[in-house]
């Protein structure tokens, strides 16, 4: 197993991209911390419970509860598979749980998407509570209006995507997640790729970056 760490923005196209590759490729694995956790939300557990009330305000959850999820989806990940690691780790000290670890990164791909561009993406976002699909109204609309291409079901907003909520997730991430940038870079780790360019676009920069 390898992992490469995909890092960018709230609405960057992580998800997107890794969803497109891991459907395209037998061999990859996508791994989103954020449907971890409203995974964990829907089925009511421990867990879910406590990260709820953190998410609904945009902030990060406690590193141990996200760090504890990852490590069992890291532990049960066996072969030649290569996972794509979305949204995990979040922040330095995250980085450093997962060095200690012994998790086999080897990369990390950050999504470029101005923050202008970031606020429209995310209010124009559907994504399907079932196969955990994303779409956007404009941009990557599903063939059916409100209806999820994959599985049929209906798409909802995330409760996060609102206006307000993703101000506040654009400030974590600029103090909390960009630091990652030159973290990896500092260890030659780090590929750049302009996420403005089309989905198809970003999937093949993406693909030859990692
Ligand atoms: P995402 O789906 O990646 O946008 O994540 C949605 C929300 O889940 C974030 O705004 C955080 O509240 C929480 N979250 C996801 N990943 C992490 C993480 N690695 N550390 C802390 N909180 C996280």
């Amino acid at each position: 197993m390898k992992i490469v760490i995909l890092l960018g923005a709230p609405g960057s196209g992580k998800g997107t991209v890794a969803g497109k590759l891991a459907s395209e490729h037998a061999s990859m694995k996508h791994v989103s911390s954020g449907d971890l956790l409203r995974g964990a939300i829907a089925k009511g557990t421990a867990a879910g419970l406590e990260a709820k009330g953190y998410m609904e305000k945009g902030n990060l959850v406690p590193d141990a509860l996200i760090a504890t999820m990852i490590k069992d989806v890291v532990a049960e990940t066996e072969g030649d598979v290569t996972m794509l690691l979305d949204g995990f780790p979040r922040n330095l000290a995250q980085a450093k749980i997962l060095e200690e670890m012994g998790a086999p990164v080897t990369g990390a791909v950050l999504i470029d998407v101005p923050d202008s561009i970031i606020q429209d993406r995310i209010a124009g976002r559907r994504t399907c509570p079932k196969c955990k699909a994303g779409y956007h109204v404009r941009n990557l609309p599903p063939k059916v209006e409100g209806v999820c291409d994959n599985c049929g079901e209906a798409l909802v907003i995330r409760k996060d995507d609102n206006p307000e909520t993703v101000k506040d997730r654009l400030v974590v991430y600029h103090q909390q997640t960009e630091p990652l940038i030159s973290y990896y870079s500092g260890k030659g780790m780090l590929k750049k790729v302009d996420g403005t360019t089309g989905v198809d676009n970003v999937v093949k920069a993406f693909l030859e970056a990692m």
